[in-house]
């Protein structure tokens, strides 16, 4: 059937094709606006903009992924198109007594740290430091300017008397075909702002004059800019931007048109955001890319899928900064830093110490609903999500230790097949994700109910290590790791040290005999570190001692 996704922009079911010129797919997806630390919410979006790439890398399509950070001009009133209120870096600013460029930079870190920790394949690696990947709104502001000059000189906007841009909505006519809103709601939705110059309510501000506003760039002077972001501002409007324009700073939708564009080219394949995304902002932006690009026969949608996480909701409510219920990545991960979360305390019942949620199984949680669905987020998700990772996870550790040249059976054998093919039909299915986990479970239960030859554990670890491609949970660090003398040294002097030769399932437990193995050594006790040298091996981890310590393995 190949790949089928739910397309936001016509409302249908379409089959994925590749880019026609060959190539990667160009993957966009709106990224954080860093004013404070992403919550759950926010990462259902980025995580189905992560599960989609790792099914097309999957399908043998490369894929080129930028997810931006917005650092300015996103404004608190942003469901309306031309927002109006506080700049949300502005305000965070204000609150915490800094800069907003600290601001910024401070929760981009933040960001960073949690889409690590959550598996995103775009903060993995090399990738997760390339700037060009995750570009910054004010580092493009020349790219911005380009662009409003380029609407202005094609009459998709105007200048008003104070030197703010805004796109004229009643210059594309495709305007409201992605959300659906027809023009009585827009104009209804529409706010006239305290300078109003529009010609149009429905019209939004591409460029906004606020001498108040604490980041501004001035398009006719270098005074204030990043060194050399003035010079490229030159080079890529030789002419200059238009005088009636003032110092001032973007709108928000204009960034992400911008931004698109300068990594990913004026069309691209795949667009990815949250619900709540649709309107005004993803709207906003295929007006003005096309206006930007538009040709004789453009399409007039610069993306060929857009596609959208439905909202999430904490035990059926939905999530409010102001009423305490917001959960954070962070708060989750690590309760006892963040002061803990709204649901620590069920969470300490339910078996989550301290009300501390393991990154996989946050990840689980929050990929496990399909995409297109609203999610609840309960406890009880977290604790069905715990258990599916300790499943998968002892299957797979207890997979490595079968040994033997049997050959598989036509049991596992069929079993395996039957899976594979449901596991990808259900992602074929616009990533029907509780689906694949379906199929993972039946292998994982097959598995655990009979003894498994060396041809079977291997058939399964196989279709494991491809369902993991895209769950992204096991971890792997339970498969081997190296421990030095000191750390060794360290175990054996804490005051609970205590070892006995059983389960080593557990890497803290490995660590804990080889800190035994070596106490052993060194007051002469041969026999005894012998006894876990070969306790460890049966179970089967393997050890090298190195000079700096011992590298472990699982076979
Ligand atoms: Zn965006």
């Amino acid at each position: 059937m190949g790949l089928q996704l739910k397309n936001t922009y016509t409302k249908r079911i379409e089959a994925f094709t590749p880019p026609a010129g060959g190539g990667p797919v160009t993957l966009y997806s709106c990224g954080p606006t860093v004013y404070s630390h992403s919550h759950i919410g926010n990462f259902r979006s980025f995580l189905l903009a992560d599960v989609l790439r790792r099914v097309l890398e999957q399908r043998g399509h490369a894929v080129r992924h930028v997810m931006n950070i917005t650092d300015v001009g996103h404004m608190t009133e942003d469901h309306l198109a031309d927002a109006f209120g506080e700049d949300k870096l502005a305000k965070a600013a204000r609150e915490l007594g800094w800069d907003p460029y600290q601001v910024a930079a401070h929760f981009e870190r933040s960001f960073m740290e949690d889409a690590m920790a959550l598996g995103l394949k775009n903060y993995s690696g090399r990738e997760a430091h390339d700037f060009e990947l995750h570009p910054r709104a004010t580092a493009h502001i020349p790219e911005m300017l380009a662009m409003i000059q380029r609407l202005l000189e094609r009459e998709y906007a105007y200048v008003d008397s104070a030197g703010q841009v805004y796109f004229s909505v009643a210059s594309f006519p495709e305007y409201g075909r992605l959300s659906g809103k027809v023009l009585s709601e827009l104009e209804v939705g529409a706010r006239s702002s305290v300078r109003s110059e529009k010609r149009d309510p429905r019209d939004f501000a591409l460029w906004k004059v606020d001498p108040k506003h604490l980041m501004q760039w001035d398009p006719h002077s270098p005074e204030g800019w990043a060194p050399g972001e003035f010079e490229r501002l030159q080079a890529l409007l030789p002419n200059g931007v238009s005088s009636a324009i003032r110092r001032g700073f973007p709108g928000w939708h204009i960034e992400c048109s911008a931004m698109s564009r300068a990594r990913l080219g004026a069309a691209i394949d795949v667009h990815t955001g949250g619900e709540d995304n649709i309107f005004p902002h993803h709207e906003c932006e295929i007006a003005q890319s096309y206006g930007a690009r538009h040709a004789h026969g453009a399409a007039p949608n610069f993306s060929r899928y857009w596609l959208h996480a439905r909202h999430l909701l904490v035990n059926g409510a939905k999530m409010s900064k102001r009423d305490g219920t917001l959960i954070t990545v962070k708060a989750l991960l690590d309760p006892a830093r963040a002061g803990g979360h709204p649901l620590t305390d069920e969470l300490a019942r339910a078996g989550f110490p301290g009300g501390r949620v393991p990154a996989a199984v946050l990840r689980l949680a929050l990929i496990s609903t399909p995409f297109t669905q609203p999610m609840n987020f309960t406890v009880d998700v977290l604790v069905q999500a715990k258990a599916c990772v300790d499943r998968l996870q002892s299957l797979y550790i207890r997979l490595r230790s079968v040994r033997g040249d049997q050959a598989a059976s036509d049991t596992i054998r069929d079993l395996v097949a039957s899976a594979l093919d449901e596991f990808d039909a259900a992602l074929d299915d616009n990533l029907n994700m509780s689906q694949a986990l379906a199929a993972l479970f039946r292998v994982i239960s097959g598995a655990n109910q009979r003894e498994l030859s060396a041809g079977d554990a291997l058939l399964v670890r196989q279709f494991l290590d491809r369902a993991d491609e895209i769950f992204g949970v096991l971890d792997h660090a339970v498969l081997s790791g190296t421990l030095s003398k000191a750390e060794l040294e360290q175990t054996a002097a804490d005051p609970s040290f205590d070892v006995v030769l059983g389960d080593v399932s557990e890497p803290a437990t490995i660590a804990r005999l080889l800190a035994a193995r070596l106490v052993a050594r060194k007051t002469g006790h041969y026999a005894r570190a012998d006894e876990i040298r070969q306790h460890l091996a049966a179970n089967g981890v393997e050890l090298e001692d190195t000079h700096a310590g011992v590298r472990w393995r699982r076979r």
